[in-house]
């Protein structure tokens, strides 16, 4: 028989990993998501996930996975460090996708701050970090003007950030605004991409601050109203002459060029959760097809359903098996790491949207009704899309990586 969640080939460390995760989100995560349906819908951010979830999630180590051991954090076996956070992400995202989000946003910046600050940089912040756990992070990026011209990126002046840092007496003065931000409206600390060459390409004229959340001159200007992921509290930033220690800059001028250790295993995680969604989606369907009955028969054994589940299984076993050639890729930092990382980001957005999809009709009406809990399967899966790039940018990614010569170059005048 299929097992949808498979253990074959994985290591002891991540079979005990993922076990702790599967006993967190089953014990903790589910009953919480189940018995408040309506607070995903408070209206005041904070109210949304109790602080205990974070303080549960720390009892099993998943807050400051990426942290180095020498600042207290959980070290994975760095030659499979990729997979094993694609692992523990399904697995928290199968519970809830925006904690997911919450955690893994942790992960994916520690990895950034451990490759690119600089050391006194990491001994302060790595130890707010460990030391609290409602602490968060963010990467911020994107911009009210396009965030695709980051992602592919267009290397001319014209589609350079419009965020502006200046140095001006031993200080960087920053000013512009940061949309979207996953883990923005709560986080502790944020990386900040800014111009800080506005006469050179993107590439070249790009550079990466770490700024606390109380510097002068930053305001967290809202939390966004999302369809899915509720729980993680995605915001916007405005930064207003922020003046920022000079010793901050995290890479001067070519941050985008260093940003490939946050950008591939977060492409890679962020397929992680989209699969955990189907698990979910999957695993609500197969529960109510073989109890609910219709036409004097359980619903599994009308053929036509009987079909829908079998598409489901192959959709989620197709992006597993495309998961796990990428995830392994980035870890081993293969030359096709780029291009399988985005296809599998691709892939698993328009999968997984799918599968919610059946999970959403099989349930009929009460697969629309918000108290019985798989609408939510289904916003959740939308919101994959546009995370991370959007469809239609990372085809044109994967092209680029594959075709670096014509379709890699910018497409202006030949
Ligand atoms: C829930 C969520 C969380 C996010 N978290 C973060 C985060 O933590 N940090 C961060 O920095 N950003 C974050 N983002 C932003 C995300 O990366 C962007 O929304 C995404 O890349 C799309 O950018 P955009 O919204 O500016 O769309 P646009 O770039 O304005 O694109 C609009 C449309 O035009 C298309 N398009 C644009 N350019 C081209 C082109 N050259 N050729 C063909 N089609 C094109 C796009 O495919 C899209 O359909 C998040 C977004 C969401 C929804």
């Amino acid at each position: 028989m299929l097992d949808i969640t498979p253990s074959r080939g994985l290591s002891e460390e991540q079979r005990l990993m993922r076990q702790s995760c599967r006993d967190f989100v089953d014990e903790v995560v589910t009953p919480f998501i189940r018995s408040n349906w309506q607070r995903e819908w408070d209206m005041n951010p904070q109210a949304r996930l109790p602080p205990e979830i974070l303080e549960r999630a720390e009892e099993i180590g998943v807050r400051t996975l990426g942290v180095p051991e020498e600042f207290g954090g959980v070290e994975l076996d760095p030659k499979s460090e990729v997979r094993t956070f694609a692992l523990i992400s399904e697995e928290i995202a199968r519970g809830d996708s925006g904690l997911a989000d919450k955690l893994v946003q942790n992960w994916k910046v520690s990895v950034l701050l451990r490759n690119l600050a600089p050391r006194h940089l990491q001994e302060k912040w790595f130890a707010r970090l460990v030391g609290e756990p409602q602490f968060l992070l963010a990467h911020c990026l994107t911009e009210p003007r396009g965030a695709s011209d980051r992602w592919l990126p267009y290397n001319v002046p014209e589609a350079a950030m419009q965020t502006r840092a200046v140095k001006k007496n031993g200080e960087w003065v920053i000013n512009g605004r940061k949309q979207f931000i996953s883990n923005g409206y709560d986080a502790s600390l944020y990386v900040v991409y800014a111009n800080t060459n506005p006469k050179a390409g993107m590439l070249q004229g790009t550079s990466s601050f770490l700024v606390p959340r109380d510097t002068p001159g930053l305001t967290v200007a809202r939390c966004n109203e999302t369809m899915g992921c509720r729980f993680m509290n995605n915001g916007e930033l405005v930064f207003e002459d922020m003046r920022l220690p000079e010793d901050h800059l995290l890479t001067e001028n070519d941050a985008l060029g260093k940003a490939g250790v946050y950008f591939r295993p977060g492409k890679i995680i962020q397929a992680a959760k989209n699969l955990g969604v189907g698990v979910h989606a999957f695993e609500a369907a197969a529960e109510y097809v073989q109890n609910y009955v219709q036409g004097g028969r359980v619903l599994i054994k009308h053929q036509a359903v009987a079909l829908r589940l079998a598409e489901m299984a192959t959709r989620i076993e197709a992006v597993r098996a495309l998961l796990e050639r990428a995830a392994q890729a980035v870890d081993d930092n293969a030359p096709d790491a780029e291009t399988l990382c985005n296809m599998v980001k691709l892939f698993a957005s328009e999968e997984i949207l799918k599968v919610a999809q059946h999970c959403l009709e099989l349930h009929g009406g009460n697969g629309v009704m918000l108290d019985f809990g798989v609408e939510k399967i289904f916003r959740d899966a939308a919101i994959f899309l546009h995370m991370d790039a959007t469809v239609d940018i990372s085809k044109l990614k994967i092209v680029k990586s594959m075709f670096p010569a014509t379709a890699g170059t910018y497409a202006g005048p030949e």
